[in-house]
């Protein structure tokens, strides 16, 4: 028992690294600081007992894309700020607030009322459907303005900035008009509000395109796939 976790804590600190100089790398190509980009585990296709070596590797940002699985983890492992980067239906909103550093993935103006129900800060992203999918949530690319007059009614809700995911694309360079597109809405959006809605962040690229998204400015990447291959 000992000895399988050893070989698995081992494999994943290996990920961990090639992961790591990927991203400096891909840093450096864009003058910026890794400081500046946070990578959040995606712990989605792992268990507990799997998820909770990560902090001791010191990756302290976890997601999880339903509310069920966030609350059975967060309970299991304690010491990370967690990640809600999956549809969260507005039932669910009262048991998983208390719990979450940050949800990525509000996609309807109800959504952000009933956040503001539970009368505590809770810190948003708005989640865009940049690559028009039916089956992905988020606003649409036009509907986001529209959003600018409910927003500024929140007394609670933070909006810190917005979140997409791009179609999944063979070659990762396909994916950057995506990105680019997500950057340039909240810059549109960032004038039309005020400082109590900071949109600094934006949550964009996985796996198999994040080089090319922090290249485009993202400030948070979402990995799943990449951190965990490799295991047996
Ligand atoms: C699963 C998931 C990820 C991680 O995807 P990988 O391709 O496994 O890195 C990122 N964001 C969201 C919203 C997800 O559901």
């Amino acid at each position: 028992m000992e000895d399988m976790s050893e070989t698995l804590r081992d494999q994943l600190a290996e990920n961990l690294r090639a992961v790591e100089t990927r991203i400096s790398a891909a840093c450096a190509r864009a003058g910026r600081e890794r400081e500046s980009v946070t990578l959040v585990a995606v712990t989605k296709t792992v268990g507990s007992e799997v998820a909770r070596l990560l902090p001791g590797l010191g990756v302290v940002d976890l997601g999880e894309n339903r509310p069920q699985e966030l609350w059975k983890k967060a309970a299991a492992i304690p010491g990370v700020r967690w990640h809600m980067i999956g549809h969260l239906q507005r039932n669910k909103v009262e048991r998983t607030v208390p719990l979450v550093h940050l949800v990525h993935s509000v996609d309807s103006v109800r959504l952000l009322e009933a956040l503001e129900t539970q009368e505590r800060p809770v810190d948003v992203l708005l989640e865009v459907n940049c690559s028009g999918e039916a089956r992905k949530g988020g606003f649409a690319p036009e509907a986001l303005l529209e959003v600018v007059g409910p927003l500024e009614r929140l007394k609670w809700v933070r909006v810190r900035g917005l979140m997409t995911m791009a179609a999944y694309e063979e070659e990762a360079e396909r994916c950057r008009p995506t990105f680019v597109l997500l950057r340039t809405l909240r810059d549109e959006l960032r004038q039309r509000l005020g400082e109590r809605h900071p949109l600094e962040e934006l949550s964009m690229g996985m796996s198999n395109d994040f080089e090319v998204a922090i290249e485009e400015g993202a400030t948070m990447i979402r990995l799943g796939t990449i951190l965990f291959e490799g295991r047996e």
